[in-house]
């Protein structure tokens, strides 16, 4: 039952299809509305004024015909004036001979004497309320508008609000879009001046942006001069661990053929997914073996001299041993055993001095270390007896295993245990504590000065006549090789703590 097409309906249905102007903007719609529909209700003017939350009024936006009089920055105030008035209300009018209307009375608009008619529509949205006004007027001569026109304005205006909003939301995602590009192409900026690699990962591993140094050093692709398949692996192995663990991770490479090294660190997105950089750390790692093979080479200098003068002491002993076995021949047994205690002495030395300059190699294995401690004062116990110094324990057990070298650790409980135990007075106390992220040996002995304890960790400083003072240069060296911490708390006469940590001391 098709009925022919009513060409009124026709041409209304083409006053409402404006939505293709959507793409052209909100003000590119509202001065097309407002012609065709000026057109359509054979006004000879209209306006259309919007509210601006900016400034809180209902602003001029479009405008045609004759209303373009009005000034570009007209606006309406709720109340005043008729267009006020509709906006108070909420209700659309026809306004005939508005020049005699009481209600045009203080009207800031359509003020022009030749006008005939005039209507006022309320754009109001769902919530009803007042997002603008469409102002459409006839000029004197011209027949007046009617109330079937104000019924099909109102439909209108209800669709111009759909419009208009739409425009509104699509213009503040465009605003939004734009923002985000303009960010997203910091961010881009940013990261193609970083150095290192950066890779950004989705939540299956797939890489779903990069930067110019990952594209560059062929960490994706694979295929530089460089053998970068440790890189890779890392980067496989960082992203699989960060993304099943949702927490940061780092990896190293090491390229041995090359040697270069690298750190792969992954760091989980709220997102989801991750951000996976890649820091080439060859210099660093080169910088920090020097400064390593420098300060070992101090310390070499250092130990020659003290070692030239602990040799002395043993030859000019031997020597005059020897040169009295000449002089002497029935002494000579006496004499022989005396050069073999100081040859003794200097093999002992050599001894020490040879384990103190090897570089330290450590076997670690996860370790009970409390457990290791009551074993090594159990050790120490006979001596502890014989000097008559007590030593207590505070070993828990059940503590978390460590990975550390355990020969490497109970030769420095034992070094501070010794120590301790000769600082101690006849009577004095010794105690062993343990506990999760470390160890400690105090004693109520001699204590040390400020200058003591600065020179403690020197090779061959030492105030006992038959010490060697390697016990704590050891001990120095030991914990740092575990990447451990150690502190020394010391006062004079009331004894002195030492204490090795796992973990940073919290400052
Ligand atoms: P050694 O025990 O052979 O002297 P160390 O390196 O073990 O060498 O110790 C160096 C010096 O540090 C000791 O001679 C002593 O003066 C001082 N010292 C070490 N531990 C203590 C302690 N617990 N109390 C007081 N002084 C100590
Ligand atoms: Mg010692």
């Amino acid at each position: 039952m098709a009925a022919a097409p009513n060409p009124a309906e026709h041409g209304l249905w083409d006053l409402f299809d404006l939505t293709t102007l959507f793409s052209r903007g909100l003000q590119d719609y509202l001065n097309e509305t407002l012609r065709r529909s000026t057109a359509w209700f054979r006004a000879t003017g209209g306006s259309i004024f919007l509210f601006d939350e900016r400034t809180g009024e209902h602003t001029l936006r479009a405008v045609t015909g004759h209303q373009n009089t009005l000034p570009k920055n007209a606006t309406i105030k709720t109340g005043h004036g008729i267009a006020g008035l509709v906006l108070q209300t909420g209700e659309a009018r026809i306004i005939d001979d508005p020049m005699h209307d009481p209600l045009f009375a203080n009207a800031d608009i359509n003020r022009a004497d030749s006008l005939q008619s005039a209507m006022v529509v309320p754009l109001m949205d769902s919530n009803r309320s007042a997002i603008g006004v469409m102002n459409l007027s006839r000029q004197a001569g011209e027949p007046p508008f009617r109330m079937p026109d104000l019924a099909l304005a109102h439909t209108l205006g209800a669709q111009v609000v759909l419009a208009v909003t739409n425009a509104q939301m699509v213009e503040d995602m465009r605003g939004k879009t734009h923002a985000l590009a303009a960010m997203n192409e910091k961010l881009t900026a940013v990261l193609d001046s970083v150095a290192g690699a950066v890779v950004v990962v989705g939540e299956d591993g797939t890489i779903v942006n990069h930067n110019q140094a990952a594209a560059q050093d062929s960490f994706l692709t694979g295929g530089s001069e460089a053998d970068l398949s440790e890189v890779q692996t890392a980067l496989r192995r960082a992203t699989k661990e960060t993304l099943g663990t949702r927490l940061r991770t780092n990896q190293h490479a090491h390229d041995r053929s090359a040697d270069r090294t690298w750190l792969v660190e992954g760091v989980p997105l709220s997102s989801g997914g991750a951000v996976v950089t890649v820091k080439e750390t060859t210099q660093i790692e080169r910088q920090n073996r020097e400064v390593a093979r420098v300060k070992r080479l101090a310390e070499i200098g250092q130990m020659t001299a003290a070692i030239a003068h602990e040799i002395r002491n043993p030859l000019t002993g031997i020597r005059s041993a020897a040169a009295m076995i000449g002089q002497n021949p029935d002494m000579s047994a006496e004499l022989v055993a005396m050069i073999e205690e100081e040859v003794l002495r200097l093999n002992a030395l050599c001894e020490d001095f040879l384990e103190f300059a090897r570089p330290m190699q450590l076997d670690k294995q996860p370790t009970d270390v409390a457990d290791l401690c009551r074993k090594a004062a159990q050790l120490a116990g006979e001596d502890f007896q014989q000097f008559g110094v007590q030593l207590h324990v505070v070993a828990p057990r059940g503590l978390p295993m460590i990975d550390v070298d355990p020969r490497r650790i109970r030769q420095v409980v034992v070094n501070l245990l010794r120590n301790a135990m000769q600082a101690s007075h006849k009577g004095g106390e010794v105690r062993l504590s343990v506990w999760e992220t470390g160890l400690a040996v105090e004693d109520d002995g001699v204590g040390m000065s400020e200058e003591q304890v600065s020179k403690l960790f020197s090779p061959f400083f030492t105030t006992k006549a038959d010490g060697t003072g390697l016990g704590l240069s050891t001990v120095h060296k030991i914990v740092d090789a575990h990447g451990g911490f150690l502190r020394v708390t010391s006062q004079p006469g009331k004894g002195s703590r030492f204490e090795l940590t796992w973990e940073a001391p919290k400052e």
